[in-house]
């Protein structure tokens, strides 16, 4: 049996699959990842993405930020992918429970995904740290400079920055899907940013999936491994 026909078969066996994915999800629709070849640390910045995203950073050079952060974090135009649009279609026909992401780019829901939780946050979600009031992301994608809020306030993206901690619901949400999950499948992460990669843990089941273009550290464990773009691994799949 060739790996794509197991992985059809476990699928199929699946009523309670969990996704749990990374950046990887995103780049074939064209939203670069961090750590591959041709991502965002390979970029010209004057420092790395992880130093520019952190929470220090975000408070000492606040207009540097907003800088890369609009001109990389902000893909507005990216379209949901074969993978997004597959992992909607499973979860409406009921063979999977959540999406669990890193990624902040909202193409899940894009796709149709309704269980989606967003570890890091998303850009689509943005508030004024003095007063609270919702800004949308096209508000800072077209802002210039540091964006503020009528009241005066710094508007901050919800996004989990370095240095920042996660959401406690949404983690305790994601714990309690990986529990009661019969298929992990993982994809298009590093698994090098923690805590979210050691959330897979706690994963109960047996069967686990890897498709990653790279190594990760989690390879061992898993019983199906496919180093394919994810895309066209999960668009090949048949549902129902
Ligand atoms: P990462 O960049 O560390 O790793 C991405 C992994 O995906 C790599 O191992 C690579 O081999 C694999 N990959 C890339 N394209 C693939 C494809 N088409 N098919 C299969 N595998 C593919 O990403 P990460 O583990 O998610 O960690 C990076 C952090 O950066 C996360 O916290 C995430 O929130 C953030 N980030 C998010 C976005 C986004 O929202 N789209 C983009 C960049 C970074």
């Amino acid at each position: 049996m060739t790996e794509r026909e197991t992985l059809q078969n476990w699928i199929d066996e699946s009523r309670r699959i969990v996704f749990f994915g990374g950046a990887g999800v995103s780049t074939e629709s064209g939203v670069p990842d961090f750590r591959s070849q041709d991502g965002l640390y390979r970029q010209t910045w004057k420092y790395p993405p992880e130093t520019i995203l952190s929470h220090t950073f975000f408070r000492q050079n606040t207009a540097e930020f907003y800088e890369f952060y609009r001109a990389k974090m902000l893909p507005l135009e990216a379209k949901p992918n074969a993978a997004h649009k597959k992992l909607a279609e499973l979860e409406r026909a009921g063979n999977l429970t959540a999406v669990i992401t890193q990624n902040i780019d909202g193409l899940h829901q894009a796709a149709g995904s309704r269980n989606v939780l967003e570890l890091h946050g998303s850009v689509h979600r943005n508030y004024c740290t003095r007063c609270g009031r919702f800004f949308d992301a096209d508000f800072i994608k077209k802002s210039k400079g540091v964006p503020r809020c009528d009241c005066g306030g710094i508007v901050k993206p919800d996004v989990v920055l370095y240095e920042e901690s996660l959401d406690g619901d949404v983690i305790s949400r994601a714990v309690e899907a990986l529990e009661n999950a019969d298929l992990l499948i993982v994809g298009g992460t590093s698994l090098a940013v923690y805590p979210a990669a050691g959330l897979i843990q706690y994963y109960g089941g047996r069967r686990i999936v890897l498709i990653n273009r790279d190594p990760t550290p989690y390879d061992g464990r898993a019983g199906l491994i496919l180093r394919e773009p994810i895309g066209q691994v999960l668009g090949s799949v048949a549902v129902g």
